[in-house]
């Protein structure tokens, strides 16, 4: 037996085939045994876990039970989580205590989940390799020697190795999407606004989106259902009802209008990958979608766009962790300005200084107009693409990534080329779109994901397009050689 989707544990939680508390020592058996080699955890949380999964046992037993009871769960270690540290991967926060839960992990508490840890991440988010945490890098589990991905890369390699059903994740330009293709798994970026990011740790305000990453689009809308939703504590989240998305999973893709972006199938493109993501789209066309070729003229300057917005927004975020409030501060300084400045220097990597130094240098009095406002106009222009290409299609469709998971150490003396990582995914950040990164094949031993993009609030018409080929499909059941091999939470190795 091999418990491989949230749907399947949670079916097997259910039936009592396994109870919670067993199923969590699975788990974390399987995370002992990983953490060695993956570095995918910061923090492992093992009592509380067995605790809230006693609870859940409990609601399980009297009939209390919602669809995620007893459910194992990873959060991206830039969710709040009160008592349990949050580091965001950086020295800065190495020690920090939230004395409160961010409201999407109350929400997934409240939704009987428990917490076996939090992943390891980019510092502060920013990364697409998993290369700048503060606590060493994470390893993909399809081959050890390459990138998860990042920055989302501790939740993608966690769920890849089946350290947990499901791992909350975030993408400001790409940290879900890119990753969840990497290690193989499935991603959802929601709508901007879509779930609340009030105790998310903000790295750029105006793309920060929280989302997850699962086995299965099934498994994604389940969980969306219960983090999605208007929260007060958070000004930017949006006050729109949530529909039932494991209900709209079954929705025929007859009909279903597909667009086929132009500027994503050009120059850097691997062309093993351009034949995966061409053989998925045919799957679609068989299921009865329409396929159209819509081009986005703005698009390919969405990097450079992305690279000012981005470090401008962290440079003023940031600027809390003085020192003074909380996080790391320096030993014996000499006055206020040395404690600032050593604290600032000492608890920021290098690329997060980078950022930060960027964005202080676009929105200096004189750089203004030329950059951050330049940047804000084109960001319209590229909305405004997207707009038009929803006017014609349902969907838009694309590889997530130009290349498969690189080696570590490959592109860490390049920024730029760690940066065009993400000229497929940001678009959907800087439109605010909903966007998911599905599996869709192999090359070179490695994990292919192909992108679903659509239109404000279609998280719905997502999932559903994401479920249908998944039901043709296997790719997203396939698992890493030595990691994730048939997992029987009822064994006795399992509940040892
Ligand atoms: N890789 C992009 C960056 O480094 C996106 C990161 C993210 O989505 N958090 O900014």
């Amino acid at each position: 037996m091999a418990e491989k989707t949230l749907a399947e544990v949670a079916a097997g939680l259910k039936a009592r085939k396994y109870s919670s508390v067993e199923l969590t020592r699975a788990y974390l058996a399987r995370i002992e045994q990983a953490q060695p080699a993956l570095n995918a955890l910061v923090t492992v949380t093992a009592e509380s876990a067995l605790a809230a999964a006693a609870v859940a046992d409990q609601r399980l037993a009297d009939g209390t039970a919602g669809p995620l009871t007893g459910v194992p769960i990873i959060h991206k270690d830039i969710f709040c989580t009160a008592g349990v540290r949050t580091t965001c991967a950086s020295r800065m926060l190495s020690n920090f205590i939230s004395p409160y839960d961010a409201t999407l992990v109350t929400r997934l508490k409240e939704a009987g989940t428990v917490m076996l840890g939090k992943a390891n991440m980019d510092e502060f988010a920013m990364g697409s390799s998993n290369e700048t945490s503060y606590f060493g890098p994470v390893h993909n589990p399809w081959d050890p020697k390459v990138v998860p991905g990042g920055s989302s890369g501790g939740s993608a390699a966690a769920v890849a190795a089946r350290l947990a059903p499901l791992a909350t994740a975030t993408d400001t330009g790409g940290s879900i999407r890119q990753p969840a293709a990497l290690c193989g798994v499935t991603g959802i970026k929601p709508t901007y606004g879509r779930v609340s990011r009030y105790g998310m740790i903000a790295f750029a305000s105006s793309l920060d989106q929280a989302g997850v990453i699962t086995v299965s689009a099934e498994d994604a809308a389940m969980t969306l259902q219960a983090m999605a939703g208007f929260d007060p504590r958070d000004s930017t989240s949006v006050d729109v009802p949530v529909p039932d998305y494991t209900a709209e999973l079954g929705t025929p893709m007859r009909g279903l209008r597909i667009g086929i972006l132009t500027e994503f199938f050009g120059e850097g493109l691997d062309p093993a990958i351009e034949k995966s993501v061409r053989e998925a789209l045919a799957a679609w066309q068989r299921l009865g979608a329409t396929v159209k070729e819509v081009s986005l003229p703005n698009l390919p300057l969405s990097v450079p766009t992305y690279y000012v917005v981005a470090p401008a927004e962290c440079s003023s975020n940031l600027a809390r962790f003085d020192g003074v409030r909380f996080g790391h501060r320096c030993e014996n300084p000499k006055d206020l300005m040395d404690l600032y400045k050593r604290s600032r220097a000492e608890g920021f990597g290098a690329e997060v200084k980078r950022r930060i130094m960027t964005g202080t240098y676009v929105l200096s009095a004189g750089y203004y107009d030329a950059y951050y406002l330049k940047a804000q106009r084109v960001r319209a222009l590229i909305n405004e693409d997207f707009r038009r290409a929803f006017g014609e299609v349902d969907l838009l469709l694309g590889p997530t990534t130009p290349t498969v998971a690189f080696g570590i150490g490959d592109k860490t003396s390049d920024p730029i080329t760690m940066y065009l990582n993400d000229i497929y995914t940001i678009g959907a950040n800087l439109a605010g779109l909903p966007a998911m990164s599905i599996p869709c094949g192999f090359a070179a031993g490695l994990p292919v994901g192909v992108q679903l993009i659509g239109p404000h609030f279609s998280e719905g018409r997502l999932l559903a397009a994401a479920h249908a080929y998944q039901r043709e499909t296997d790719f997203h059941l396939r698992t890493p050689a030595g990691w994730a091999a048939d997992f029987n939470p009822a064994s006795k190795a399992g509940a040892k």
